[in-house]
């Protein structure tokens, strides 16, 4: 369906934060002295800035106005009661733990729940969940559902556990699976939902083998908008409430509020078991800081209970979800092939099919993404060989994909902006059999793509 009339952002502007624009000159030195990486190039010299969601938000007048009246104590801060009180309201869960970004939340988690021998499964591990349970000693599981492994399949529900799989591995594994996950939405997985039927089966199938179950909760209020127009009973709830059931058939989360917080630092874990609660608040005092602000100063916690109220307004999460469809239909209109159908936070480029005549060794992914930052000062971010390509024993494996990544920030940019996107990505597709492909000439032990540098071959 094409939109009839402009998206209305469901805001005005009142501070404004300039952006460079800069000649095609001056990106090719860029992109040369960057050895062709874009996360060693400045953030003034991009124009539109896609490589992440996480912690870009822009923050409300009301968020501004609680980071005025932020608590500063260090015990007992007026701060952390106004988040608890919002978490509460919003999860149901009695225990409630702040810590400075999801990947914390994980790590107390795990230290207490993980260890060798242990096994957790997931719908899909983010890939800071994964290594947290790895470095606990124990096992990262992913029992995804076979749709939700296929770019150009259309499913309402990508993100879905493969309910079937993971039932027949707990029936011989139970006894060493301390919890459960199930991540909303899918972020390794596209940003694709989980249906409310699917997180009530896994909550019963838990529940059947005495195993908690927790949510990787980063983009719960996506997920629970995505629910609601997909998911036919829901289609007249709120979305908070929608939120709420969802919340209710675990018994505990995880958070990054640098997502769905739109905050740009924060998280916190949530749960109901007293004396879990109890260790983890352990390891919180000495990793992250007391139990009244964990890792956070007090404006923080006033800025992330107030994100938490805002991210459930129906009219942001309408225009949140409508620009991310927006800008796929008109990608798809001019035949771009693009992962299907498009998930909440980001649009995927099927690079294999994009550049068809770059082999995945010489990364087509990196070829797109540096194509788009050349021709008009784009950054997306390659999610393919360079990040998960490995080499053995001499022989290149290249993952299952090759993607790029247009990650929306949220409340920063305009539909104008998205237009300018839009017309970037179709003229690189015109001229795509001119992009070459790259070697890399220097990489570091892990983790290469972040300071990798390549060349063009
Ligand atoms: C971002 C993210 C995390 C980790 O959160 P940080 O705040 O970056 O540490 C965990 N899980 C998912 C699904 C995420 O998207």
């Amino acid at each position: 369906m094409i939109m009839a009339r402009p998206i209305i952002e469901p805001f005005k502007i009142k501070v404004v934060e300039p952006i460079k624009f800069t000649s095609i000159n001056e990106r090719e030195t860029i992109l040369t002295e960057a050895g062709y990486n874009l996360f060693q190039i400045k953030s003034e010299q991009v124009l539109i800035d896609l490589l992440t969601d996480s912690g870009t938000s822009a923050m409300s007048a009301d968020q501004w106005a609680g980071i005025m009246q932020g608590d500063e104590a260090y015990a007992g801060s007026r701060s952390f009661y106004r988040l608890e009180e919002r978490i509460k309201h919003l999860t149901g869960y009695r225990y409630i733990i702040p810590t400075h970004q999801g990947r914390a939340a994980e790590k107390i988690l795990f230290s207490v729940l993980g260890g060798k021998g242990k096994s957790i499964p997931n719908n899909s591990h983010f890939d800071t969940t994964r290594a947290n349970i790895e470095y606990s000693g124990a096992e990262a599981l992913d029992f995804l559902g076979e749709v939700g492994k296929d770019p150009s399949a259309h499913h309402p529900f990508k993100g879905n556990m493969d309910i079937a799989a993971l039932s027949q591995w707990l029936d011989q594994n139970a006894q060493n699976v301390p919890c459960c996950m199930l991540t909303i939405t899918n972020n390794s997985g596209g940003g694709q939902p989980v249906s409310m039927e699917n997180i009530r089966a896994v909550s019963q199938l838990c529940r059947s083998k005495n195993i908690p179950f927790f949510l990787d909760a980063c983009r719960f209020a996506e997920n629970a908008y995505f629910i609601k127009l997909r998911e036919p009973e829901y289609a007249n709830r709120s979305v908070e409430s929608i939120a709420q059931e969802m919340f209710s058939y675990a018994d505990g989360c995880t958070m990054s509020a640098k997502k769905d917080g739109l905050v740009n630092i924060g998280g916190f874990l949530a749960l109901n078991d007293e004396r879990l609660a109890a260790s983890c608040r352990n390891v919180l005092i000495i990793t992250e800081g007391f139990s009244t602000y964990g890792g956070l100063a007090g404006r923080d916690l006033e800025a992330i209970a107030q994100g938490l109220k805002e991210v459930v307004e129906e009219d942001y999460l309408h225009y949140r979800l409508i620009v991310t469809r927006y800008v796929h239909e008109k990608l798809t209109e001019q035949g771009i092939p693009l992962m299907n159908p498009p998930g909440g936070h980001a649009i995927y480029i099927d690079a294999k099919r994009f550049c068809d005549h770059i082999p995945p060794e010489r990364f087509p992914g990196q070829a797109v993404a540096c194509g788009l930052y050349l021709q008009d000062g784009i950054r997306t971010v390659e999610i393919g060989s360079l990040m998960f390509g490995k080499t053995p024993n001499g022989d290149f494996v290249p993952p299952p994909m090759e993607l790029v990544r247009l990650a929306m920030p949220r409340r920063v940019y305009t539909q104008s902006h998205m237009d300018y996107v839009i017309e970037s990505v179709i003229d690189l597709y015109q001229k795509r059999h001119s992009l070459r492909g790259f070697v890399i000439e220097s990489e570091p032990p892990f983790l290469r793509h972040f300071t990798a540098r390549l060349k063009p071959e």
